[in-house]
């Protein structure tokens, strides 16, 4: 879905569209899947420069959670607001922001990408750490397991290095 900068006027455009079944591939080690999600935008042109792109994101996509490395979907309802300006003064920082929280972007092209953008609200939105529960019990690092599925019977040795000294300490005495 891409609108074109110069067609957004002061008479708000709405519209949405869907994406569905895409994975996205964060980095190596970490995707996320947009299983099914709404979109629904309005644009307007706020002068010459800028444009206001709002975007309200609904839908369900599935993650792995950082613990246990299962996937696990979750339901997820995001709304943005961007500015997308042409004002190359931007770029070299002399447009003071009254509001921190404004998202303003610098559009290199004639036209926005606004599915590029879902995406990247979806991404900024994952924390680095996710897990499928809230006290998920992770892998065993000693047999590998599941222990959600299969509580294992390993015994996980934990040897604090202060303890040690400790001991050796007190058996000189
Ligand atoms: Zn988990
Ligand atoms: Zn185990």
């Amino acid at each position: 879905m891409q609108i074109e900068f110069a067609k957004i006027e002061e008479k708000i455009l709405k519209g949405n569209f869907n994406i569905s079944n895409e994975t996205i591939v964060q980095n190596k080690y970490e995707s996320f899947t947009i299983n099914n999600v709404n979109v629904s935008f309005r644009a307007y042109r706020i002068d010459k420069n800028d444009v206001s792109i709002k975007e309200k994101i609904n839908g369900e996509i599935t993650l792995i959670c950082t613990n246990c490395l299962e996937k696990y979907n979750e339901t997820i309802e995001l709304t943005t607001e961007t500015i997308f300006t042409k004002n190359k003064s931007f770029l070299k920082g002399e447009v003071t922001l009254t509001e921190t929280d404004l998202d303003i972007q610098y559009l290199e092209g004639e036209t926005i990408d606004l599915k590029d953008e879902v995406i990247k609200t979806i991404d900024l939105y994952i924390p680095m750490r996710h897990t499928c529960r809230e006290n998920c019990k992770g892998i065993c690092p000693i047999c590998g397991t599941n222990r959600n599925i299969n509580p294992c019977n390993c015994r996980i040795e934990r040897i604090d290095p202060r303890m040690e000294k400790l001991k050796e300490f007190l058996n000189k005495e």
